[in-house]
């Protein structure tokens, strides 16, 4: 009887750590006033914006971020502008319960969960930034017009959250670089915080579109990350091209793989290089098809 009474003191503590532990804000209204009291009090804002089917990988954002910052912020938003393929968008993993779990396990302070009327009410004005070479390379030219709706639901949860610093993690390179464009361009005055890739133990990144491989193709995928790590441990060594060619090779040792592209870049603006400079950083970028799913990554070498 008392174990019975203990048990559900620590099961409804529990509860009430739960429920208390991460406020959802569904919108800009609520999110603003929040935002507001919060910097009346002057506390530092850390934002992580991500668009849900959580995993460890977003949880390390909160991590990197949470010694710096006195509160977090995470928005959960599978945002429409930035899909140019309306079947990737359709299944896209949106397990929303999970996601708060994970987020009150994690000691995230606010999750802002709006709907897509908040984010994008009717007569929304037209979004275009001029981001030069970067939106016509790589993703930019394999997913046109990813990089507006990068940029465009960015500025508007920056505009909402006013973050101190805002947390992107590297997967995502070229998103980065986008969004140092981004705050230039609109002179924001946020900082942006870089977390390293987080891998399984095969290597291959962790990624909410990793839910959608079977074992097989789990499996298989992890020769992206093998490719990447040839090209870095023989950067001096050989020729970019043939570099490239075997890397490539390794990472399509399966046939399911395809490569859309892989490239060896200059670090700093992403643009390809053909020769090894030692003056200057390099950073390997891949994008494959395997199992009707595309998966990025990437690889700083120097
Ligand atoms: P997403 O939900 O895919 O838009 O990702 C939200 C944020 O999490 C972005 O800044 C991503 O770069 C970051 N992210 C995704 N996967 C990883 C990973 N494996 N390691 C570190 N950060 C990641």
């Amino acid at each position: 009887m008392i174990v019975l009474y203990f048990e559900n003191k620590y099961a409804i503590l529990h509860l009430i750590f739960n429920i208390i532990a991460v406020k959802i804000v569904h919108t800009i209204n609520e999110l603003q006033d929040l935002v507001q009291k919060l910097k009346n009090e002057g506390k530092t804002i850390g934002l992580v914006p991500t668009m849900g089917a959580l995993h460890s990988g977003h949880l390390s954002l909160i991590q990197y971020l949470r010694p710096s910052v006195d509160m977090i912020f995470c928005s959960v938003f599978v945002n429409p502008t930035q899909f140019n393929d309306p079947e990737d968008l359709k299944k896209y993993p949106r397990p929303i319960e999970s996601d708060i779990q994970l987020l009150q396990n994690n000691n995230c302070d606010v999750l802002f969960f709006p709907s897509e009327q908040e984010m994008y009410p009717q007569g929304e004005p037209e979004w275009h930034l001029d981001l030069g070479e970067l939106e016509k390379a790589w993703e930019g030219e394999h997913r046109p017009g990813h990089f507006q709706g990068v940029t465009q639901i960015v500025y508007k949860l920056f505009d909402f959250v006013k973050p101190d610093i805002a947390c992107f993690g590297q997967k995502d390179i070229q998103q980065i670089k986008v969004i140092q464009k981004l705050i230039t361009l609109k002179n924001l005055p946020v900082k942006l915080a870089i977390a390293p890739t987080l891998r399984d133990v095969s290597g291959l990144a962790l990624s909410s579109r990793n839910q959608r491989l079977s074992d097989k193709g789990l499996t298989e995928a992890s020769n992206i990350y093998k490719g990447l790590q040839y090209i870095k441990d023989n950067l001096y060594t050989k020729e970019v091209s043939r570099l490239l060619s075997e890397a490539q090779n390794i990472i399509e040792k399966n046939e399911n793989i395809k490569t859309e592209y892989i490239a060896i870049c200059n670090e700093t603006d992403l643009s390809p290089v053909n020769k090894i400079n030692n003056s200057q950083k390099h950073i390997a970028l891949v994008a494959v098809w395997l199992e009707g799913v595309r998966l990025i990554d990437n690889l700083p070498l120097d």
